[in-house]
């Protein structure tokens, strides 16, 4: 972690969840404070769900974010949601460019940024995702591939307050797999040290830099603990309250 950074815990349910998961929520919820009282915490559910998640974490530590926005306001966007509607329906935070919305719709880093500058406009964070996958990984070209996703994704007037980094290797998503300790630590490093060349250095020093990709109750600590890992994006695991509040725990 970063000394001086509140650390960030950040749900993703991606397509999961109906009504019935609202107890799954509830439960979150209500075990996050306690859980980790020094952290901030998020679960980003189906749009679906949005308006009756964020009535649930009401009074709690714990808020709601969207999963994806479209860049514009309102208009002819068939099946699109802004990130006005999502902001309307209780939202504090959006995640924009996730590699699974890179990969199936196609989104590129300039609709990537497009989508975190409507975040912003409407008043959320972003959670921007960058991440190699694994073959770029394989051909070494992990670092190269971050800066030019950063260089493309992360808008002009991205602050701390407005912007989460959330580096997420495509391979470890959902996979079970993760890097080792001592590449996080480089990655990291790498996107902090490149930010602060895009951002300045007071931004780049602030602004929360997530890890995310097969984050479990068991490996979440030595995760949380590696410098620059100022929380994490958690799919998979924030489908149970007990190991999102594992995970939790361990970010204190
Ligand atoms: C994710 O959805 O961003 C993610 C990291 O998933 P998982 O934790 O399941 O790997």
């Amino acid at each position: 972690m970063t000394p001086n950074i509140k650390p960030l815990i950040a749900g993703n349910w991606k397509m999961h969840g109906a009504g019935g998961s609202l107890e799954v929520l509830k439960a979150a919820a209500e075990g996050f404070g306690e859980a980790a009282p020094a952290a901030d915490g998020v679960i980003c559910v189906p749009a679906t769900l949005l308006d009756r998640a964020s009535r649930v974490v009401e009074g709690t530590a714990l808020q709601t974010g969207g999963q994806d926005c479209h860049a514009a306001e309102q208009g002819a966007h068939t099946g699109d949601v802004s990130a006005e509607m999502l902001a309307d329906a209780g939202a504090a935070y959006v995640i924009v460019g996730h590699s699974e919305r890179r990969a199936d719709h196609g989104e590129g880093d300039a609709t990537v940024a497009a989508k975190a500058k409507a975040a912003w406009r409407a008043g959320l964070t972003a959670i921007i995702c960058i991440g190699e996958t694994e073959a770029q990984r394989k051909a070494g070209e992990t670092f190269t591939v971050l800066e030019t996703q950063m260089a493309g994704s992360i808008p002009g007037g991205a602050t701390a307050s407005n912007t989460v980094i959330a580096y997420e290797p495509v391979w470890a998503i959902g996979t079970g797999l993760t890097p080792e300790i001592s590449d996080i630590e480089a990655a990291h490093a790498h996107i902090r040290q490149h930010l602060k060349t895009q951002l300045g250095a007071e931004v780049a020093d602030a602004m929360r830099l997530l890890y995310g990709g097969s984050v479990k109750p068991g490996n979440a600590e030595s995760i949380l603990s590696v410098d620059n890992v100022d929380g994490a994006l958690i799919g998979g695991a924030s489908l149970k309250a007990e190991d999102f509040l594992g995970i939790a725990r361990a970010a204190g």
